[in-house]
């Protein structure tokens, strides 16, 4: 990720796995962790916010990340369109289509390729066919992990931006490259960002890293890399998710005059949410 020392780092949908270098966290949910892998890291600037109608204000940010995140989403227009809004830079991380059948996540609505520098992404309405098959095997057989990190572009979709997202939306039923043709397989295997041998040991012994372990290397690195950095506050970046106007804050909640909205401040936390995703009264 193209990111300077200096940048004000937004990560959305942040969840259990925040990266290192985001200065502030967003997640739409805070105790529900039914559509990710573990529970809510919330161990800097956290604000809970609908990734389609983020509570920050127009260029908040200098980076975005979104890993994970978009193929989820209800409006991938207005999705892409609150990035963009929010930050002049950012990188996206989606599973491919190839990912999203070997893997089938049932809640996932889109299937994403990238096609010559452009997002490229089809309604998704179809389960995977192999249910927890892979899931299972990745959980159970260090080879077939190794497998997988040695051809991890072929399974995520990576795609950084600047300015403005490359995308379109196609209504069809096929995938915008065709695997029978041998050449275009091969080519898919060959391409990406395929890791160097010294980045696939390193991934390969952090996977064997007992949980406890790389919780605390994450938590130091994290540490690390805010050293150094003022430490963001909420309150410059936030805003009123519908309208992006300021918010007046006290201390157990965080107004919007303009709209007349309250938002509650929970343990600290401001739950930035439309009243329809169950936020603000
Ligand atoms: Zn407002």
């Amino acid at each position: 990720m193209n990111i300077a020392p200096n940048d004000l780092v937004l990560e959305i949908g942040s969840g259990h796995n925040p990266k290192v270098r985001a200065d502030v966290l967003c997640d739409k949910y805070l105790l529900n962790d039914t559509e990710r892998g573990g529970s809510i890291v919330t161990d800097r600037p956290f604000v809970v916010g609908d990734a389609e109608a983020l509570p920050f204000r127009d260029g908040a940010f200098d980076y975005v990340i979104c890993t994970h995140v978009l193929e989820h989403a209800q409006d991938v227009k207005r999705f892409i369109g609150e990035l963009e809004r929010v930050a002049r830079a950012g990188y996206i991380e989606t599973p491919s289509e190839v990912g999203e059948w070997l893997y089938g996540w049932d809640y996932h609505r889109w299937l994403v390729n990238r096609v010559a520098g452009r997002l490229v992404l089809r309604r998704k309405t179809a389960r995977g066919p192999f249910g927890r098959l892979f899931h299972e095997l990745g959980a159970t057989d260090v080879d077939f992990m190794a497998l997988h990190r040695r051809y991890h572009h072929v399974f995520l979709v990576q795609h950084e931006w600047r300015g403005a997202v490359d995308y379109e939306i196609r209504d069809s039923d096929d995938a915008p490259f065709d695997l029978e043709d041998a050449a275009i397989a091969a080519g898919l295997l060959r391409g990406g960002s395929r890791p160097g041998v010294v980045s696939r040991a390193k991934s390969a012994l952090w996977s064997r890293t007992p949980d406890a372990w790389r919780a605390r290397a994450k938590a130091l690195l994290t540490r690390r890399a805010a050293s150094g950095r003022r430490r963001a506050d909420v309150r410059d970046v936030a805003a009123c998710p519908r309208c992006k106007g300021p918010l007046r804050w006290e201390a157990d909640a965080a107004h919007c005059a303009t709209d007349g909205l309250s938002f509650e401040i929970r343990d600290g936390i401001p739950i930035l949410l439309l009243p329809d995703e169950g936020g603000a009264a």
